[in-house]
């Protein structure tokens, strides 16, 4: 048995950050953690092997990634239940993030099983941090949907968001995605593109919407890599022509169906944000 620690006869299941990028960029508590438990729980172990080596770092491996999470969840609870101690890891930044280990946390939890988190880098935070767009309010979306109609659907949806967007992304579908997300949000937008973070060709571009899209599109060195795309919310003017729109649909829907409802379709209609037209609509209600 390990020297991490145990809790209540059972073992720890810390969920452990590793780089990005750069293998520098591994904590020294990590390192730690990962020297010393009895398993570690990693997407592609001949990925995650070298990364450890890398440290001087040799320890039992065990797969688990999307496609066998499943099954393999249960061999690391039997570990855990028993009193030993994993570390899960996933191939690069924080596991859960657009990552697995949902359905073996949420199992710890149910069974009383301490998880602890050992953090470090994500591209989500890294790219946040340098993007110079509003941080105080943001949403991460993970992945657009990988066909286009349904992706387009998405992007809808999110028109109306007040909040910074923040979406990963891959180099087969950068140059779509962006195109989509210049003429469906706004080729105005302000937004920063964030590629290949903490690794040699690292690269920050803070544009709008429309220039990025240009940009990647005549470019093909800039669709290498991996990438986050953040997007500001839409200029103020433009923003509040579309809320007063908005309103209107709102107030017409309200003469004829219950509020709820007239909620709904207004938001579905205009994509302006589903809990601003609430409250909109308790305000027309309920006028001073
Ligand atoms: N769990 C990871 C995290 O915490 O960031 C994300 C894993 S997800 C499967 C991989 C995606 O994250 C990539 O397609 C890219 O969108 C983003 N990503 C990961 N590393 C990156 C980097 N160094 N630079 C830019 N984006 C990165």
């Amino acid at each position: 048995m390990s020297r991490a620690a145990v809790s209540n006869g059972k073992g720890v299941l810390y969920v452990v950050a590793t780089p990005i990028g750069n293998l520098e960029d591994l904590t020294p508590r990590a390192k730690r953690i990962l020297a010393s438990v009895d398993l570690v729980a990693a997407e592609d172990t001949r990925h995650s092997r070298r990364m450890l080596r890398h440290h001087g770092i040799e320890r039992s491996l065990v797969s688990l990634h999307e496609h066998n999470e499943r099954q393999v969840m249960q061999r690391v609870i039997d570990q855990l239940e028993s009193g030993r101690s994993v570390a899960l890891i996933s191939d690069a930044g924080t596991p859960l993030i657009s990552d697995p280990g949902f359905p073996l946390v949420r199992e710890c939890h149910r069974r009383g099983i301490r998880v602890s988190p050992v953090p470090g880098p994500s591209a989500l935070v890294a790219a946040l941090s340098v993007s110079g767009l509003p941080t105080d309010r943001f949403c991460f979306h993970g992945f657009l949907p990988r066909q286009q109609a349904a992706r387009r659907e998405r992007l809808e949806q999110l028109r109306g968001e007040p909040a910074t967007l923040v979406f990963y992304e891959s180099s087969h579908r950068i140059a779509g995605s962006l195109a989509d997300m210049a003429e469906i949000l706004g080729a105005d937008r302000p937004a920063c593109l964030a590629r290949e973070l903490t690794k040699q060709h690292e690269e920050i571009l803070p544009a709008p919407l429309g220039e990025l899209a240009g940009v990647v599109a005549t470019d093909p060195l800039r669709r290498k890599g991996e990438f986050v795309v953040m997007v500001g919310t839409a200029p103020e003017a433009g923003r509040s022509q579309r809320m007063q729109e908005a309103d209107r649909v709102l107030e017409l829907l309200l003469e004829e169906l219950p509020l709820r409802q007239a909620v709904a379709l207004a938001s579905r209609i205009t994509g302006e944000n589903r809990n601003r037209l609430y409250e909109q609509a308790l305000e027309n209600k309920n006028p001073g």
